[in-house]
């Protein structure tokens, strides 16, 4: 059941549990299913069941060599007791737009959906092996925080997270140097989002570090949206939400829906896409920027350029120049060349830039709308939303609302990505009133729109720090194997 194969290189096979427990192919392409769009899901069937029951049948396509009994074992532990909403991704109505709030897990941002689930489908992994696992994640701010409270204390894994310094929010930075666990270190990096991440690339493919961590049977990986085992979870809310959709009237099985998706790393959207392959009737995907527009230009040109100026916005977790899981969208729609594919990825190693060929890029543009939208434009949609609906929204989902709004005509499910109460001080600006102290700022936000934080938000601020290092790239390497040694043996 070798059926993951690197997106670079046909011949780089492996079955679903390794493609999981790697993280990255050791070409440094992405693990790709190249039978994907083979797989023909039952719709009718899906409108008729809950999340987790969908949750199952979904991965049971993607994830073979898992036996659905594992699979239900990971499905329940992660979603049993850690949303804090029945159906774990609700659909609101909010004015013409169906809002997909992702964000009532663990950390109230959208990538516990995965990393609840990752941790699971990684340890029943290393079950078949007899080795130990590290992670390592370089975080923009959520997967960080996320990846911690999914991994803290499992057995055998080890995680280690990297944030750019000072360039996180204040929640997020108290989320994750505040997290518990004897298995667990966090780091702030001197750089941005895409110097730890490809500093983190290099560390899986230096041999050196392999080695030594071999020596002591701890293999290295990922948790990032790179990871097959975070990438299929998100398919299952794509579905989901159209399954709620169906449930409320707004459509009949068979219809066609349009998400618009605040992106990133493409993680978020890719998953769309997967569900798209599998039979998910999508008119549209809109990939949703802010100023770092790198997608926005890519969709409008074919040409992905990063040889630009870096971005800070008020939507962190979208600052990004490199979006790895792009790479997966370009294997699929390149009809599966894998010499495209690295090609295009050694040109933008060597020269940060690439253009795709005419065809590729029409099949793209046929499914993949895009629009970028800055910080004014953020602050003022957060406003009007607010002002129209009373319906809050964060930063980053905003940013995708607004996306939505401009293209009505089709339902259009708007993904919200992050609980507003992490972006207190942002949100509050939005509503025209400066609060410079962040835990002050969450408290007016919750008094002026009187609605409860969320508690897993309200008892950061007390407690204690448990991680100060702050380490220059050049160090990560040390770090790691210091590591190895602290987590598996004491
Ligand atoms: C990570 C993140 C995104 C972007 O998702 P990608 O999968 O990286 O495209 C958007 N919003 C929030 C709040 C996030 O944490």
């Amino acid at each position: 059941m070798n059926d993951y194969i690197s997106t670079r290189d046909a011949h780089q096979s492996v079955s679903s549990k390794q493609a999981i427990l790697n993280g990255i192919s050791p070409d440094g392409g992405l693990y790709v299913l190249p039978g994907l769009d083979q797989i023909h899901l039952d719709l009718s069937l899906i409108c008729s069941k809950s999340y987790k029951e969908n949750a199952v049948y979904i991965l049971s396509h993607l994830l073979t060599d898992y036996s659905i009994d594992e699979l239900r074992m990971c499905v329940e532990n992660a979603y049993s007791n850690s949303f804090s909403k029945e159906e774990i991704t609700p659909v609101k109505k909010v004015d013409d737009v169906y809002v997909l709030e992702l964000f009532h897990g663990p950390t109230c941002a959208f990538k516990d959906v995965a990393l609840t689930l990752l941790p699971q489908l990684m340890s029943c992994a290393l079950k078949s092996t007899n080795q130990k696992a590290l992670i390592l994640t370089a975080t923009s701010g959520d997967t960080g925080k996320a990846a911690l409270s999914g991994f803290c204390d499992v057995d055998n894994i080890g995680i280690n997270v990297f944030y750019p310094y000072k360039k996180v929010s204040a929640i997020q930075y108290r989320q994750m140097v505040t997290q518990k666990g004897k298995n667990v270190k966090v780091f702030g990096i001197q750089g941005n989002f895409d110097d730890a991440q490809s500093q983190v690339k290099r560390l899986f493919l230096d041999e050196e570090l392999n080695a030594y961590c071999a020596k002591q049977n701890v293999m290295l990986t990922s948790a990032n949206s790179i990871n097959v085992g975070r990438l299929v979870p998100q398919i299952v809310y794509y579905f989901d939400s159209y399954k709620q959709l169906v449930q409320q009237g707004v459509i009949q099985v068979g219809d066609k829906v349009s998400f618009t998706v605040p992106t990133g790393n493409f993680g978020d959207v890719l998953a769309g896409y997967y569900a798209y392959l599998m039979g998910l009737p999508v008119e549209k995907f809109y990939v949703a920027s802010n100023a770092n527009r790198v997608l926005t230009d890519f969709l409008t040109s074919g040409i992905y350029d990063r040889n630009r100026d870096f971005i800070q916005t008020i939507s962190p977790s979208m600052d990004i120049l490199i979006s790895s899981n792009l790479e997966r969208l370009l294997y699929y729609a390149s009809n599966k060349d894998t010499q495209k594919v690295a090609g295009w990825m050694q040109e933008l190693n060597e020269k940060g830039r690439y253009q795709v060929d005419e065809q590729t890029f029409e099949t793209i543009k046929n499914l993949f709308a895009c629009a970028s939208v800055d910080d004014n434009g953020t602050r003022q949609e957060i406003h009007d939303v607010y002002e129209k609906t009373k319906y809050l929204l964060d930063p980053h989902s905003a940013i995708a609302y607004k996306v939505a709004k401009d293209n009505a005509g089709r339902p259009v499910v708007s993904l919200a990505t992050a609980s507003p109460y992490k972006f207190s001080q942002d949100v509050l600006k939005a509503l025209n009133i400066n609060e410079e102290n962040e835990w002050v700022a969450m408290d007016e936000l919750s008094k002026y729109c009187q609605d409860v934080i969320p508690a897993q938000l309200k008892e950061l601020r007390d407690l204690a720090i448990l991680h100060n290092q702050v380490i220059d790239v050049d160090s990560m390497k040390d770090v790691v194997c210091q590591s190895t040694q602290e987590v598996f043996h004491d």
